[in-house]
């Protein structure tokens, strides 16, 4: 299977996070967490259509800034997501920078910002042809887990304490459609963005009488949805990433992360600490690699990366893979009984 989500972390364990999510048949991506993001090519950074900020600690938020420098001047709407008092911060940020020449852009960047709460989703919208200063008052939503829904794909969230509140990200894909080569050959088909258009009806169930123009060798091809269906898509369960980072291990935490993460296909969470420091990550509100693996286990993920060590480990780093791996394993075993 050739997964339609592509999730990589942007830098080292030892850096400030980003999982940059890039989304294969699209020129799209979407990123938890806006930590250092330099070694994000501009084209990529561009792509970014939804961002998601698990907290603004500034490993976590100061690559913001770089995001706005490149995106600046585009004619792009971008959804930011955050946790409480995420709209203070947002507008802290810009304004912290004169826009008096942000009239000259012929193309407006708007950015959309979510705050996050138990209370609700309170949206704002920044503008750079208002200088990003708000036009309308914010808007209120009732609380909801789910940030944004597609056809494809769903982003929710979930609330942790990390002394603050901070987010848990999972990127749930609706259902996966891979494309049969041989069978779009055999019927003198080519692949193009007809498919994604046939992706997008599948996806938002429309009717099997539906046209969609495949593009043949030698021009259009009109077909139906179930002809399609039927002849050049096998369709297999969605694959789900889930982001966690920045978590102090209580129960509380334990019980929502293992219900948020449960069969996760890639989970990728922090391991701050060794558990021998133990001490020390619960007074900084942050996770052991053993506490980490044994989450995931217990979530029953297929697969754990363990990410965001704390620089005190660089000599050492494969002793909070092995006990990361090790946990995992080991409440893997126990939760399959
Ligand atoms: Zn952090
Ligand atoms: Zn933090």
């Amino acid at each position: 299977m050739r997964p339609n989500f592509h999730p990589s972390l942007v830098n080292d364990v030892f850096e400030d996070p980003c999982l940059f999510i890039n989304f294969l048949f699209e020129n799209r991506a979407i990123a938890f967490d806006l930590g250092d993001i330099h070694n994000l090519s501009s084209r990529d950074i561009l792509k970014l259509t939804h961002i998601f900020v698990s907290h603004t600690h500034i490993d976590h938020f100061a690559g913001f800034d770089r995001f706005l420098r490149i995106a600046l001047g585009r004619d792009k709407t971008v959804h930011i997501f955050g946790p409480r008092n995420f709209l203070t911060n947002i507008e802290g940020k810009l304004a912290s920078y004169t826009w008096n020449l942000a009239d000259n852009y012929e193309k407006s960047l708007v950015l959309r910002a979510t705050e996050v709460t138990t209370e609700g989703l309170y949206t704002q919208t920044y503008a750079c042809r208002d200088h990003f200063i708000p036009k309308d008052p914010v808007r209120q939503a009732p609380p909801s887990c789910i940030l944004t829904e597609e056809p494809g794909f769903t982003v929710k969230t979930v609330i942790l304490d990390h002394g603050i509140p901070c987010l848990g990200f999972c990127l749930d894909e609706r259902f996966h459609i891979n494309i049969k080569k041989d069978a779009l050959t055999s019927m003198g088909l080519v692949p193009g963005p007809w498919l994604q258009d046939f992706k997008k009806a599948l996806y938002e169930n429309m009717p099997p009488d539906t046209i969609i123009n495949a593009r043949g060798e030698k021009g259009e091809h009109p077909l139906t949805l179930e002809k399609l269906a039927d002849s050049i898509a096998v369709i297999t369960q969605g694959q789900k990433i889930v982001y966690i980072t920045d978590v102090v291990f209580n129960r509380s935490n334990r019980e929502k992360i293992v219900l948020f993460a449960q069969n996760a296909d890639q989970l990728f969470m922090e391991s701050y600490f060794l558990d021998s420091e133990k001490d020390i990550a619960s007074a900084k509100h942050h996770l052991t690699a053993k506490q980490a693996g044994e989450m995931a286990g217990m979530a029953c993920a297929k697969k754990l990366i363990p990410f965001h060590f704390s620089p005190r480990y660089t000599a050492c780093r494969d002793l909070v893979e092995i006990e990361a791996m090790e946990s995992f394993a080991q409440a893997m075993g126990k939760a399959q009984g």
